[in-house]
């Protein structure tokens, strides 16, 4: 019960890996802060079922972080329901795939504006609760996106490349406060996310979805085996760990080999 006493606010954690990233920090006793969209009930169902599980508290605020006043708002409710953010976890991110003369403007602006600028919103606002506590742990969810680029996805991995640069500069602004700052780059995690662009690309080839997984896992990763939210949930716990207080504005890569080719 590592964070046992601590908070922590995990965005778009109604599903996939933010949903793992949760789970992991309040099975070491932290009270989560739940965030993203979906089903009222589903979410509720959720909420209590965490807390029951793991015996902390769970609140939820289904803000859209599309812009930075979401984001700060977020972060406002997570201090006044919770007592404050010691752990933020930015993971909330969304997918488009086009090439660059086709990708639509709106697309472009609106995974900017989920996937980049509300790292860097969701940052602004916690840092001062952070310094102020002497502690904190920040970690956004970059990608394998963030140090390698693939065709069709512009946005993508502009924001994920951004996500680098703004954990490094955050990194080396609160060296000495107390507050880590990392990035994590999963390659393939199987989600709603991934799932969308295996099932477009089986419709696409006349293909069954499960030889799309393979060929998608094959393209890309010399280990051909999905990353999984627990694993994921695992490295968050350990950046949030004593023995991680001197690691900070690295690019954590957890990915089957992807960015080692
Ligand atoms: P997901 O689609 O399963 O979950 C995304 C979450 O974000 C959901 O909870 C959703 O409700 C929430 N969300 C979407 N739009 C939102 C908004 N405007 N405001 C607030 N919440 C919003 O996706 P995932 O695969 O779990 O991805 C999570 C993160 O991991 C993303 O940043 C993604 O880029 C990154 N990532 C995913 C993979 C992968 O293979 N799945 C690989 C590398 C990085």
């Amino acid at each position: 019960m590592a964070l046992k006493g601590k908070v922590a606010l995990v965005t778009g954690s109604t599903s996939g890996i933010g949903l793992g990233i949760a789970r992991a920090l309040a099975a070491q006793g932290a009270d989560v802060m739940l965030n993203g969209f979906g089903d009222a009930g589903q979410i509720e169902a959720l909420r209590a079922g965490m807390e029951k599980e793991f015996s902390v508290k769970v609140a939820y605020d289904g803000a859209d972080l599309s812009t930075g006043a979401g984001v700060a708002g977020l972060v406002k409710a997570a201090q006044d329901k919770l007592g404050g953010v010691d752990v933020l976890v930015n993971n909330a991110g969304i997918q488009f795939t086009a090439a660059v003369q086709d990708f639509p403007d709106e697309r472009w602006d609106a995974i900017i504006a989920l996937n980049l600028s509300a790292v860097f919103h969701g940052m602004k606002a916690a840092i001062p609760g952070m310094k102020a506590k002497g502690w904190g742990r920040i970690i956004n969810i970059a990608s394998a996106h963030g140090l390698v680029a693939s065709a069709n996805k512009v946005a993508y991995v502009a924001a994920k490349h951004g996500v680098l640069g703004a954990t490094k500069v955050a990194a080396l602004e609160l060296a000495n406060s107390g507050v880590t700052v990392n990035a994590i780059c999963p390659g393939w995690v199987l989600t709603p996310l991934v799932q969308k662009q295996i099932e477009d690309r089986a419709k696409a080839n006349g293909t069954s979805v499960d030889a799309e997984k393979v060929k998608l896992l094959s393209e890309k990763q010399p280990m051909h085996k999905f990353t999984t939210p627990e694993h994921l949930g695992a490295l968050t716990v350990f950046l949030c760990s004593d023995a991680a207080e001197t690691m900070t504005g690295v690019a954590h890569s957890m990915d089957g080999g992807w960015v080692a080719q």
